[in-house]
């Protein structure tokens, strides 16, 4: 469908020229600033960033302290300076905004720690982020204990490094900052540690997807310690080695501890000002034109919380894109572009090693906790032509609703392109097309590149066929109570893979022996058929079904699942 361009009014080119303050020079703060000058070459724009450098690529600081980005100034995109020249913008570094006086439209300020003023708006812009956050445990503050949010952050870290040439270093906190961390202080020659509250690390994902990036975590010679209870931090002394005590009496040896355990919405100057939170998800309260409970005074980035599509819930998303899109729009919304943010979707993709895992929507365990009953699928192609040399298999979730087949949200993993399939779905779930789109979907192709019948369309195509019950499946989770239940596990793979490893229980009919020894098998009983990815169990599937068996289902994803699913105590002699 064709939609009209809007055309955008006329912009406010007046000789009175409006005095808009933005709080904080980073990601949303300086989208803002610069589209604003866009849009407006008479406005004053003011811009207070209370650290010492504007906006910097805070994202680079993990390949910037393992030294895969040799030169930390390329971190630094812009300086004062070279805004003022381009943009015509006023950036004060070093200077912190400490309060808002709503009723008289100005901020108090306090540059270099001696010199406050007050300095007048007629649009406020906050873009103030997040605040690492950190658990009450003891000796966290010790000095050898540092995060990893900004430029000096970095550089303590690494002159800490330099000065006591640390062995031994332990990351608290498997999120993706943690993951690029780990890697990167191992690639200076340290031994690793993850320390992990949670069952599983890179939470946007489910959890047999997240046992990919666990085995490869191990296989890096990297420890996790997963469900991570920490009573205390001991700091290295000439009497000590420094370690980390975990409640059940395991100590890990440790030099140099990171602590990146998340980060909080930084609220208290908008909560000061009277400004709308949301108190439940934390973050300020925005309508779509990012504006405060205050018209006059506009919010965005790690700060907000925003709509998320999928959920209808709002919460914070401490990621940069939407900190971008969203400091444009404020600054659209202050020139007369009603242009509104769309929401969240949580697109998000990290490098763990060898691996990318990637993610987008919702992950069914997150589905489930809002009381939904999604349906999803798992396929594994190569992420090119099989053929091609250097093919790397994709591991990809696709999740649906049962009924009507929208698409609520992927994940997958892999060494090879993992980040375009997630950046496909992205661009899906935003469009609002439906898994009988994806079947569909005319995408590029030539060997290096892809597959005529590309991961996103094998996706798609599953998930037609279990929509139009053409195939039932069950998955990996379900397979205990089946077994309990007294089901029939056939394993349609050759024998060779079969001695290799199956499911307990299970009989083995190749596929392609399967109609001259339909006879062995009870018609009557439900039936469980399973190969390694789940092709082949889906041609028996459609073998038994037209022999007359009613109940039978297939393992979606195949034992290959199981195995890397982490539910290696399914598989018997
Ligand atoms: C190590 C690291 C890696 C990351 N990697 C990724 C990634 O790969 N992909 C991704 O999408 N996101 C990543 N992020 C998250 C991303 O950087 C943030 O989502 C994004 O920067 C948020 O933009 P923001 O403008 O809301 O806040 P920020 O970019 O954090 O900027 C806020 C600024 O406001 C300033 N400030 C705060 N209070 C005041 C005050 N009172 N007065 C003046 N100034 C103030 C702060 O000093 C800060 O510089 C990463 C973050 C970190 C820390």
């Amino acid at each position: 469908m064709l939609r009209s361009l809007q055309k955008p009014p006329l912009l406010q080119m007046s000789r009175e020229a409006l005095k808009i303050v933005i709080v904080g020079g980073v990601a949303g703060g300086m989208s803002a600033a610069t589209r604003a000058r866009r849009l407006n070459e008479a406005a004053s724009i003011k811009v207070f960033e209370r650290g010492p450098y504007v906006s910097f690529a805070n994202c680079g600081l993990p390949y910037a302290l393992g030294e895969v980005i040799k030169d930390t100034d390329s971190l630094l995109l812009q300086t004062p300076e070279s805004i003022k020249r381009r943009f015509n913008i006023d950036v004060e570094i070093n200077t912190e905004v400490l309060s808002i006086d709503r009723r008289n439209l100005t901020v108090d300020i306090l540059k270099d720690t001696n010199d406050t003023r007050k300095v007048s708006y007629d649009k406020l812009i906050l873009a103030l982020g997040a605040e690492p956050w950190q658990p009450q445990i003891e000796g966290l503050s010790a000095y050898h204990v540092f995060t990893l949010h900004t430029i000096p952050d970095l550089e303590s870290v690494r002159d800490f490094i330099s000065k006591n040439k640390p062995k031994r270093a332990t990351v608290i906190g498997g999120g993706f900052i943690g993951l690029e961390a780990a890697e990167n202080l191992q690639n200076l020659g340290l031994e690793v540690s993850i320390l992990e509250y949670a069952s599983q690390v890179f939470l946007p994902v489910d959890s047999n997807i997240a046992t990919h990036l666990h085995d490869e975590i191990r296989k890096q010679n990297v420890k996790l310690f997963l469900n991570a209870r920490i009573q205390s931090v001991k700091a290295p002394s000439a009497e000590y080695p420094g370690a980390v005590i975990l409640q059940d009496g395991t100590s890990v040896p440790t030099d140099l501890v990171l602590a990146v355990t998340g980060s909080r919405p930084r609220t208290e100057l908008a909560r000061q000002a009277g400004l709308e939170l949301n108190e439940k998800a934390g973050g300020v309260a925005v309508n779509p034109y990012m504006q405060t409970s205050d018209p006059n005074i506009y919010a965005v980035g790690d700060m907000v919380a925003a709509h998320h599509r999928i959920s209808s819930t709002t919460s914070p998303l401490l990621l940069a894109g939407p900190a971008n899109r969203q400091g444009r729009l404020a600054a659209d919304h202050i020139f007369g572009r009603r242009r509104i943010y769309k929401g969240n979707v949580g697109t998000s993709v990290c490098k763990v090693f060898d691996l990318t895992a990637g993610s987008v929507g919702l992950s069914v365990r997150a589905l489930r906790a809002l009381g939904k009953d999604p349906q999803y699928i798992t396929v594994h192609p190569p992420h090119h032509a099989g053929y091609y040399p250097g093919a790397q298999n994709v591991t990809m979730k696709l999740v649906f609703e049962k009924m009507t087949g929208k698409i609520l949200g992927a994940q997958a993993v892999g060494k090879a392109g993992v980040d375009k399939r997630i950046d496909i779905l992205a661009t899906a779930i935003q469009g609002g097309i439906s898994v009988f789109d994806l079947e569909d979907l005319e995408l590029g192709y030539a060997p290096p590149f892809g597959s005529a019948k590309d991961v996103v369309n094998m996706a798609g195509f599953v998930a037609c066929n279990v929509m139009r019950g053409d195939v039932e499946i069950i998955h990996e989770e379900d397979m205990e109570k089946e077994m309990e239940n007294g089901t029939n596990f056939v394993d349609v793979r050759s024998r060779m893979e079969f001695m290799r490893g199956h499911v307990k229980g299970a009989v083995n009919i190749p596929v392609d022996e399967l109609r001259a020894r339909v006879g062995e098998l009870d018609i009557r009983k439900r039936t469980v058929v399973y190969c390694w990815v789940g092709y082949r169990g889906y041609l028996a599937y459609r073998i038994l079904k037209q022999h007359g068996f009613e109940s039978v289902v297939n393992l979606d994803g195949g034992l290959k699942n199981v195995v890397e699913g982490g539910l290696v105590r399914l598989l018997g002699e």
